[in-house]
């Protein structure tokens, strides 16, 4: 039988007891280890995980693959006005839906999260909200305004914005499965 492949790896030794692996949002691979182990040891732990470890290079070469060009600063500002006008709109269309009142709305470029609520009712939303489809822009809106009602992600939150919108689970699919490439438009 042929030996699966090594793959190369950051080794980084600590007090820890026991072996980790991960892989990084750019495919390089991490290996902790406790401090005294035999490096002969740890070869054998990552070549034990290569199919693990291979699939999961091969999602982040599909997912690079798929990148779409970074944002200009023309385009930002572009996108910017379009998500000064049209999310408002929908936060206003959608709150008495949820049966909220909400406070101040702001839209930023944020490179991690779509949205937010404070406790107080202000809103936060990406501009880039804006490049997903309608449907999307719209369950991230009724998402925070859920939180007016519920500041958790227990199943009452879900409830209500099952309520509002029975099929979020496909809106909040997209997001997960393409919301990354949006937000890799920002580097
Ligand atoms: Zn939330």
């Amino acid at each position: 039988m042929p030996s699966s492949p090594l793959y190369p790896y950051t080794l980084l030794r600590s007090k820890r007891k026991t072996l980790a692996l991960q892989i990084t949002r750019e495919g390089e691979i991490v290996v902790r280890s406790p401090l005294k182990l035999p490096e002969e040891e740890i070869r054998r732990f990552v070549a034990e995980k290569s199919p693990w470890i291979q699939k999961h290079l091969e999602q982040i070469s599909a997912r690079h693959s798929q990148a779409l060009p970074p944002l200009s600063p023309e385009e930002r500002v572009r996108l910017g006005n379009i998500a000064l006008q049209e999310i408002p709109r929908r936060v206003e269309y959608f709150a008495p839906l949820v049966g909220v009142d909400y406070g101040r709305i702001t839209i930023r470029t944020q490179h991690t999260r779509w949205g937010s609520c404070s406790s107080k009712g202000n809103l936060n939303f990406n501009f880039l909200l804006v490049l997903c489809p309608p449907e999307v822009l719209d369950y991230v809106v009724v998402h925070e305004l859920c939180h007016r009602l519920e500041m958790n992600h227990s199943a009452r939150f879900w409830k209500e914005v099952e309520r509002v919108l029975p099929d979020y689970c496909s809106r909040r699919g997209w997001l997960r499965e393409k919301g990354g490439l949006l937000l890799d438009r920002l580097k």
